[in-house]
């Protein structure tokens, strides 16, 4: 952490481990990116975190506590929230939130009303909401992804009605 990389701030904010000021950085390997440090690493302090338009990102994950990374993918210049802290979450998987730093919803699928198998192969269909197209997101349907087993060799689609799927359609 080199003294002179160090950015003038008007505000000063402290570290939420050790209560010392934090202090804004470049990167050493990229200084157009900023991050901020706690002044007191020389006294143990390893707090660091992303920068959020000229402040530290404070905001933290639910699940783990950690402090979330604020990202700018170098692919699309967008901002991306994350939590990678996989192995603290209960899903074992990284965790995005909004920019703010507010939880995105996680696609939650809807449950069937039961079991229900694949009249071909007899295997337990799936139940998921569609997400291409033009019924992203407001429909739901069964499937059977055991193509092998099917005579036409494709996935099979069963209509949802009401949590049911509906296996007396099109020609089957
Ligand atoms: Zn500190
Ligand atoms: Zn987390
Ligand atoms: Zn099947």
């Amino acid at each position: 952490m080199s003294q002179a990389l160090q950015e003038e701030v008007a505000e000063v904010f402290s570290c939420p481990k050790c209560q010392k000021a934090l202090r804004r950085m470049a990167r050493k390997n990229d200084p157009t990116v900023f991050f901020w440090g706690c002044t007191g690493y020389q006294d143990g302090c390893d707090f660091v975190c992303d920068d959020d338009d000229g402040k530290p990102f404070l905001a933290r994950c639910p699940e783990c506590g950690e402090v979330l990374s604020r990202k700018i993918s170098s692919k699309t210049g967008r901002v991306y929230v994350a939590c990678f802290n996989k192995e603290k979450h209960s899903d074992h998987d990284v965790h995005f939130f909004s920019d703010d730093g507010t939880p995105q919803v996680k696609k939650e699928y809807p449950k069937a009303k039961g079991e229900f198998l694949c009249p071909e192969c007899h295997q337990p269909l799936l139940y998921r909401t569609i997400t291409k197209g033009r019924f992203a997101g407001q429909k739901n349907i069964f499937l059977c992804p055991n193509k092998e087993g099917h005579k036409s060799k494709a996935t099979l689609f069963f209509d949802d009605v009401d949590g049911r799927p509906n296996f007396v359609q099109g020609d089957a």
